[in-house]
């Protein structure tokens, strides 16, 4: 066991705290006060690499580990969580989509998609099936050379600007098992995009609802086979969840390094923060709490690597466990500045803001824990999760 980062993934890791420092940092806050979403910059991000970190070589993809993946995720969501979690939802939808798709729509979106030319969204989730996903009732209806596709997505990140929406519908009976993934050009006759949503946090981004009236897509862009679609969906959640509690673990980092610094800037009693025994302790609860998270997200990002079978119970663990810590490092943080934590001049409000999201998309908390107790109390798990 090797708890030291190489040497390759320490260069990966300063590419992108540059990236962060030099893109992400100085427009972070504008983005998010003007509800920006920030193509160019993600290009330039796909241009490193980022856009397609463990998708397949083939299709122009680094074809990383997971965990390497989540070394850059983390450094990016340090300056700009909301912008970072965007460019991991196109990392998961474009894994998706290179890996199940046939070889011509791969080689079509691939490329496209891995260098951040073209972006994608992950349509699973549906105005009366959230929680409940295999409930959902969007259907493909096969008619000749095509699909035909009705129905209504929810809640869907980059929607109205990107370009290809990885869909998951109804070919089926009823249950996960009759349903299917499609790649969907985004610009389909028949799809129609809802409003932006009004957002607490994640502004740098948008999310619209998704309305498919007799959508047309030929058959060839289903993903896998018929009935494949729960399982691809499933497969490509275990990795976002990991994305995700990655970027809760680089938003706490961002603030408790603003910590770190103003505690030694402000002077209050004639002292400065640093030398209240309260706040030392409390920073001191904070970092232990951080390096907890990050191990616990990189523990499940290996045994994802490794395909442990197990992988999707820690899966759900890392993102319970870091989003929840990580929303209360950040708010720690924000409480050490004060009033000066609350207002924007500051970014401690914003991390809060876009960190809060992550305990509700890609399965709430409660999901997790459903997954993992599941897990537990089946006959031959004594012993297994340790
Ligand atoms: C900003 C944002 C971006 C999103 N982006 C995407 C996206 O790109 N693609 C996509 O497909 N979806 C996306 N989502 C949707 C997100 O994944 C869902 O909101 C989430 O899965 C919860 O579904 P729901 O909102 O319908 O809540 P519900 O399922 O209605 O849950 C309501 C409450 O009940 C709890 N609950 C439900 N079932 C149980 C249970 N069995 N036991 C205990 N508690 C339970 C939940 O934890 C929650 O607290 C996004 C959501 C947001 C807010």
């Amino acid at each position: 066991m090797d708890f030291e980062l190489s040497e390759d993934q320490r260069a990966f890791q300063h590419s992108a705290r540059d990236f962060a420092a030099n893109e992400l940092a100085p427009h972070a806050a504008g983005w998010d006060e003007h509800g920006t979403f920030p193509k160019d910059t993600i290009r330039a991000a796909g241009e490193l690499g980022f856009c397609g970190l463990y998708s397949p070589e083939q299709w122009g993809g680094l074809g990383l580990p997971r965990l390497d993946a989540a070394i850059v995720f983390e450094e990016l969501a340090a300056a700009d969580p909301s912008t970072a979690a965007f460019i991991t939802i196109h990392n998961m939808a474009t894994w998706m989509l290179t890996m199940n798709a046939r070889d011509e729509v791969a080689a079509h979106w691939g490329p496209l998609l891995t260098s951040g030319e073209k972006l994608a969204s992950y349509c699973l989730t549906e105005p009366g099936a959230g929680s409940d996903a295999g409930s959902l009732r969007t259907t493909a209806r096969l008619d000749g050379a095509e699909y035909v596709l009705n129905g209504s997505k929810a809640f869907i990140s980059g929607a109205g600007e990107t370009d290809v929406l990885v869909v998951m519908a109804r070919t089926g009976g009823a249950g996960a098992s009759g349903i299917s993934a499609f790649a969907v050009p985004g610009d389909t006759p028949g799809i129609t995009y809802g409003r932006k949503e009004q957002k607490m946090g994640w502004n740098s981004q948008p999310t619209r609802g998704i309305t498919f009236e007799n959508a047309r897509i030929p058959a060839g862009n289903l993903l896998g086979n018929e009935g494949d679609g729960f399982k691809i969906a499933m497969k490509g959640l275990d990795g976002g969840r990991i994305n995700i509690a990655t970027c809760s673990v680089g938003a706490a980092q961002g603030a408790l390094n603003a910590a770190q610094r103003y505690m030694h800037e402000r002077k209050q009693f004639g002292k400065s923060l640093a030398q209240f025994q309260a706040l030392q302790f409390k920073l001191a609860d904070m970092a232990t709490e951080l390096v907890a998270a990050r191990q616990m997200v990189r523990l499940a990002a290996s045994k994802l690597d490794s395909a442990a079978p197990d992988t999707n119970v820690y899966c759900a663990m890392a993102k319970r466990l870091a989003t929840d810590l990580c929303f209360n490092v950040i708010n720690e943080a924000l409480q050490i500045h004060g009033g000066y934590g609350y207002i924007r001049e500051y970014p401690l409000e914003r991390l809060l803001r876009d960190a809060r999201v992550h305990q509700i998309l890609e399965g709430t908390n409660e999901v997790m824990r459903v997954i993992i107790s599941r897990r537990m109390l089946e006959e031959d798990a004594l012993d297994r999760i340790r």
